[in-house]
């Protein structure tokens, strides 16, 4: 009896062994098998997007390319005329509001959250403003003819076109007043970010996969990598070199919000794309009276979305100000002073 049962263990314990043996070799197998190296940029949202990925798995870029063109063209865009964005500043001051996406929906009630909490310095309402100044079609070029700043009685006309606390979402529809325009170009990298995290996760790739994807000034480390990643700062006061170098693990995105990046000089002065909602100018110049301005912001957090927010928030609000916001995120906030 004693010998037929340590029979049938000693069996059933080889069975066992042998079934963990070829596991653990086809692990390995696949583990130490081919790690491919996919990199891809393509131009979205204005700026150039680079993924570079290392997996064990299927090359993944393809679908992060068409993830970034969906959502410039089909959500976020107000320069595309038939993005969704565009149909509900089309249709401000309708009475009956204007339906939303979930996808929409959930992006403007967590930006109308960010404006209350950040006391309006991060605002998506600022359409029309953005619209007056134009810096991104004056930094790039695309205008003709000389750059002349806004009077002050058009800025105050734009003015009372923004404003957050004037739109209402209701039964998954927007209203807002006749002439706001919504401009969500401090969030679309983010969400985009976002987005790729979500399709990786999905596609349960998560494991055999490392990499970085830049959006423009947007990052998002994927997964492990000896030491960390090096996430290099640029340096506001000379185009082209690194400021300071920050290391970051894991799954993290990094934003960075400064006056350098897009801006049009007028008679010595610097008019940067960074609008402050409460004055209605560039955060920092004259007449924005920001004695607390910095040259540039970054910050670190799990998500996309907030940290490209809170850059901009903080960027707007000042260091002091700034710090306070970013704890109350829990976000991480790496501040260059301006000189
Ligand atoms: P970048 O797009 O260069 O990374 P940001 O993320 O800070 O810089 O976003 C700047 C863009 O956000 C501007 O081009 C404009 O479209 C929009 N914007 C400007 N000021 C604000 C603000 N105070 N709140 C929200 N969006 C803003
Ligand atoms: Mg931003």
């Amino acid at each position: 009896m004693g010998i037929h049962f340590d029979k049938k263990r000693l069996i059933t314990s080889l069975i066992s062994a042998l079934l963990l043996i070829i596991l653990t070799a086809s692990v390995l197998k696949w583990r130490t098998g081919n790690i491919n190296n996919y990199s891809q940029a393509a131009f979205i949202m204005g700026t150039v997007f680079s993924l570079d990925i290392n997996s064990y798995g299927d090359d993944p870029t393809g679908d992060l390319i068409a993830i970034g063109n969906r959502l410039e063209h089909d959500l976020l865009s107000h320069r595309i005329s038939d993005s969704e964005i565009s149909l509900i500043n089309g249709n401000s001051g309708t009475p009956e509001g204007y339906p939303l996406t979930a996808e929409m929906e959930e992006i403007l009630t967590t930006c109308l959250q960010i404006s209350a909490d950040s006391n309006g310095a991060f605002d998506i309402t600022i359409g029309a403003l953005t619209d007056l100044w134009d810096i991104d079609g004056w930094a790039s070029g695309e205008n003709d003819g000389e750059f002349i700043p806004p009077s002050a009685d058009m800025i105050s006309d734009a003015l009372s076109h923004c404003g957050y606390e004037k739109v209402r979402i209701e039964d998954h529809r927007i209203y807002m007043p006749e002439g706001m325009k919504l401009d969500l170009g401090a969030i679309g990298k983010g969400i985009y970010l976002d987005e790729c995290r979500s399709y990786i996760q999905e596609n349960q790739t998560t494991n055999d996969l490392s990499g970085i994807i830049a959006a423009g000034g947007s990052i998002l480390t994927l997964g492990e990598k000896e030491g960390g990643w090096t996430i290099g700062i640029t340096d506001p006061f000379n185009s082209g070199e690194i400021y300071d170098k920050l290391s970051v693990s894991g799954y993290r995105n990094t934003s960075t919000s400064g006056s350098y990046e897009r801006f049009v000089e007028y008679r010595g002065v610097r008019y940067h794309h960074i609008i402050n909602p409460l004055t209605g100018y560039p955060t920092g110049c004259a007449e924005d009276n920001n004695k607390d301005y910095s040259a540039s912001v970054t910050i670190i957090s799990d998500s996309g979305l907030m940290s490209d927010a809170l850059s901009t928030a903080c960027f707007v609000l000042g260091e002091t100000k700034g710090r306070e916001l970013a704890k109350k995120y829990g976000a991480d906030i790496y501040v260059i002073p301006e000189k």
